[in-house]
């Protein structure tokens, strides 16, 4: 008997083609395709046939079944790469994609991405060009190297750099910069990667230009190089010779410096109440034959990975077949390069949304704070720190101010803050939750005050 009503209630499950064929079936079909439609359709169906054959509950009528339809194809649909607010007043937060790009630099990456481009194509000669000519003339006017020569990003750089230059040869390096970065990049790792052979000098902490010197008279060394410590510091008994004492030695030898920043920038930091950051123009000045640096950290550009210096060398890596590999994209190139452009016209503080941040005026963010707080009817402005983060400046701060909220939970409720539209990133410090406006672009205020108020009001009921 049981069975029998069983076999009836499964028969009234309507079918896929009954349920594409109502008004909401055919809508969803027309907003999400046939195929996937079906699928979404043939799940829903499987579970609720599932249920009834176990006799837990009833044949919901169509509508509510292509409800529960339509809550699968959004799920499979929305994209997991969305926007979210920075409110953690990390300027270069890695996790949250590094450098926010400015509308110039976003509309050459649109221009030449919606169409064809001339990215291998020389318009004088009707012929095949190559894609290393858009950004090489920009970064040779800006940092006066003889050559210049983009790719994926810095790691690759690196790799590159190595791969050609010292494959199954020694590459000198200090244990003082053996670092690992983040993400899984460590120094050595990519050495042994590219085929170089790692010959460590001196110690964690101290190493002399002896050092040096003696491992290249009793080493047969290919290249000599030195890597930007990105994320700590090297404090206490520490000692570590220049780079141009170290490009002086090496040259000496006969060998290439190549000096790796990390960050690089082409501004000076010390301008904006930071320690000073090496230069690529400086680092160049001290003797590096190669500097390689990312797109995306102080320069404040798309992920790509710059290497400047020498025709020669650069040549060679160009040739190398790594940098088919790791080459650049059109959508890269055309981003540099107008990023490289707001440098070029020394508009590069005004334009450049990392340095808007850096160089944001302490009166600004105070009275952002201000109107927040008055906005939100609490909250209390405090003074705290941001940061430049991104494996540049460790320990760097940059004065701020902060809006305090006072909530239960205070970690909960930034898991509550994630749930936003779009979701906002904030941090907790002493019990309370901290948003700090130097990190948040003008035009997410409107959507993180109104989100920010609707979480508070949910919170405290
Ligand atoms: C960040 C960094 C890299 C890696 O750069 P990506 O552009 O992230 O690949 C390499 N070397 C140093 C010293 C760095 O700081």
């Amino acid at each position: 008997m049981a069975s029998a009503d069983k076999s009836n209630d499964l028969r009234k499950i309507p079918s896929v083609d009954s349920l594409l064929k109502t008004n909401d079936g055919e809508e969803l079909e027309a907003v999400y395709g046939h195929t996937l439609t079906v699928s979404a359709v043939r799940i829903v169906l499987d579970s609720i046939r599932a249920n009834v054959s176990r006799e837990q509950g009833t044949i919901p009528r169509p509508e509510i079944i292509l409800q529960d339809v339509l809550q699968r194809l959004q799920e499979w649909t929305r994209p997991t790469l969305e926007p979210v607010i920075n409110a953690t007043g990390v300027i270069l937060h890695t996790n949250l994609g590094r450098s926010p790009l400015s509308s110039e630099t976003l509309s050459a990456i649109q221009k030449v991405s919606h169409g064809y481009s001339t990215l291998e194509y020389n318009l004088s000669k009707g012929k095949r060009g190559s894609r290393y000519t858009h950004t090489e003339d920009l970064l040779v006017r800006l940092t006066g190297a003889e050559s210049a020569l983009v790719v994926n990003n810095n790691a690759s750089a690196l790799l590159l750099i190595l791969s050609a230059l010292s494959n199954r040869r020694r590459t000198l390096i200090s244990r003082t910069q053996l670092i690992e970065i983040g993400g899984g990049f460590r120094i050595p790792d990519v050495m042994s990667q590219s085929g170089a052979i790692l010959q460590e000098i001196g110690t964690t902490n101290r190493v002399h230009l002896d050092d040096y010197r003696e491992a290249i008279e009793e080493h047969p060394i290919k290249l000599v190089l030195r890597a930007h410590r990105s994320n700590f510091r090297l404090v206490g008994f520490t000692a570590e010779p220049s780079a141009q004492e170290i490009a002086e030695v090496a040259h000496q030898a006969g060998l290439p410096m190549v000096d790796d920043l990390g960050s690089g920038s082409l501004l000076d930091t010390a301008e904006y109440g930071l320690v000073h950051e090496t230069t690529v123009m400086e680092a160049l000045a001290a003797g590096a034959d190669l500097v390689c640096f990312s797109g995306d950290k102080l320069l404040g550009g798309p992920q790509a990975g710059i290497i400047v210096g020498g025709k020669e060398l650069v040549e060679k890596l160009r040739k190398h077949p790594v940098a088919r590999a790791v080459r650049a994209d059109k959508m890269a190139l055309a981003g540099l390069s107008a990023t490289l452009l707001h440098y070029l016209k020394g508009e590069a503080e005004k334009k450049i949304p990392i340095w808007q941040m850096i160089s944001m005026d302490l009166k600004k963010i105070e009275s952002r704070a201000k109107q927040w707080t008055r906005f939100l009817k609490g909250g209390e402005m405090i003074v705290g720190e941001s940061a430049v983060g991104g494996g540049s400046l460790p320990g760097e701060r940059l004065p701020t101010w902060l809006v305090a909220l006072s909530v239960d939970k205070p970690d909960k409720f930034l898991r509550e803050l994630r749930k936003a539209h779009p979701p906002i990133i904030a941090r907790v410090e002493d019990g309370k939750v901290l948003v700090d406006p130097r990190t948040v672009l003008p035009q997410q205020e409107g959507a993180l005050l109104v989100e920010l108020q609707n979480a508070l009001a949910r919170w405290r009921g």
